[in-house]
């Protein structure tokens, strides 16, 4: 796949030879890597980036009509993730556990709106076991049997074997018989053992995060993956950790999509110790790993951009550094809100075609699969069979 980038358009002479490698199809070094995270020249990162995701994606750009269900915030490590503004002890001010009734009344909100699919996720709770997401996954598929189940990260599913004294495969084929049909990405934070020993001592390590992934490719079941970044990684730990992505998805080709996080600041632990309260990413440094990204994770098709951690407007610029698909109307998120995001917690299916309208690209709704669903022209819809 021949890939055209104008020579112009790349100003450092450090990213000469890597864009000699991008426009060849040639596959990128954790050097090559390296560099793209040193250069200085942004725009040329993002022409490369843009003119690769053209190559593989076209002028499409998709989102999800998802639905985020957070069920429990109570979670074992609350002292240990530094970087967590969410979590709560067991009998911790805001310390809540859904009931089933309290999980269904939101999700609820899907029966008669756009929501396919619930994003799921939580804390590490001691009394949130197998038998409390099989019900609540029965339950869902029962009332909701359009919408797809992603849920619970590769911490939570090794949370639960640990306290059922399980396999990981064997929580995975309960849940998945009880109606899990993905796995979200989160919860990978930055696998560098350093950078966890500072910000997360206690949860799960890289090596073991990718082995519940691998585990669940290994039963057909579809995963995201994550890195949070913009905390105390150093740009090594940002390269380490994409090489640790690119490798499992050589071996199972089982990740949909990659999303990188920005880390924020504000009422946690890890944003006083830093003394970074209110200065969270900035938007060169979000835009850089998206691109990034895009070049270096050459087996993904897709790369997303998160509009909840990095502002609706920032999303829509990344459109033209590589990414390919947009965080979808979500309706109520919790998790990054507790950490300072000033986003809304949901986005109107009109604002979304706005933005991606804006950047001259064509909106496609998909499913979790990404398979496209139907694309929206500049005056209307026009329905497409998945
Ligand atoms: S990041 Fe996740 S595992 Fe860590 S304290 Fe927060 S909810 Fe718990």
């Amino acid at each position: 796949m021949a890939i055209e980038i104008p020579e112009a358009f790349v100003r450092d002479p450090a990213l000469r030879p890597v864009a000699e490698k991008v426009r060849a199809g040639e596959r990128l070094t954790d050097r090559d890597a390296l560099t793209l995270f040193e250069s200085p020249d942004l725009l040329g990162i993002g022409a490369m980036a843009d003119a690769v995701n053209r190559a593989k994606n076209g002028d499409v750009v998709t989102f999800a009509a998802n639905q985020h269900i957070n069920p429990t915030n109570i979670c074992v490590l609350r002292k240990t993730c530094t970087f967590c503004g969410y979590a709560r002890l067991p009998k911790e001010a805001g310390a809540y556990r859904y009931t089933m009734d309290q999980v269904m009344a939101e999700a609820n909100l899907a029966r008669n709106g756009l929501t396919r699919e619930f994003h799921i996720v939580g804390g590490l709770d001691m009394g949130a076991g197998l038998a409390y997401y099989t019900e609540m996954f029965r339950t869902l598929k029962r009332e909701l049997p359009h919408v797809h189940i992603k849920a619970l990260t590769a911490v939570e599913i090794a949370h639960i074997a640990r306290i059922e004294k399980l396999s990981w495969t064997e929580v995975l084929v309960a849940l998945r018989e009880a109606g899990l049909d993905t796995l979200p990405g989160g919860g990978a934070e930055t696998f560098s053992a350093a950078v966890r020993e500072q910000i997360a001592d206690k949860k799960l390590g890289g090596a073991d995060f990718i082995g519940v992934h691998r585990a669940a490719h290994a039963l057909g079941i579809r995963s995201n993956c994550t890195m949070l970044y913009g905390h105390v990684e150093t740009l090594a730990d940002r390269v380490e950790h994409l090489a640790m992505l690119r490798q499992l998805q050589d071996e199972t080709g089982g990740f949909l999509a990659y999303i990188p996080l920005a880390y924020h600041p504000d009422d946690n632990e890890l944003g006083k110790q830093l003394g970074r309260e209110g200065v969270s990413s900035t938007g060169y440094d979000d835009l850089r790993n998206l691109a990034v990204g895009r070049l270096y994770l050459d087996n993904f098709q897709h790369i997303k951009s998160h509009w909840i951690m990095v502002t609706p407007f920032l999303s829509q610029t990344a459109l033209a550094f590589g990414v390919n698909d947009m965080e979808g109307t979500v309706v109520q998120e919790k998790i990054y809100h507790a950490v300072g995001a000033q986003t809304p917690q949901g986005m109107s299916l009109e604002a979304l075609l706005r933005l991606i309208r804006g950047a001259r690209r064509i909106p496609a709704e998909r499913d979790s699969f990404y398979r496209i669903l139907r694309r929206f022209d500049a005056t209307g819809e026009e329905a497409e069979a998945a």
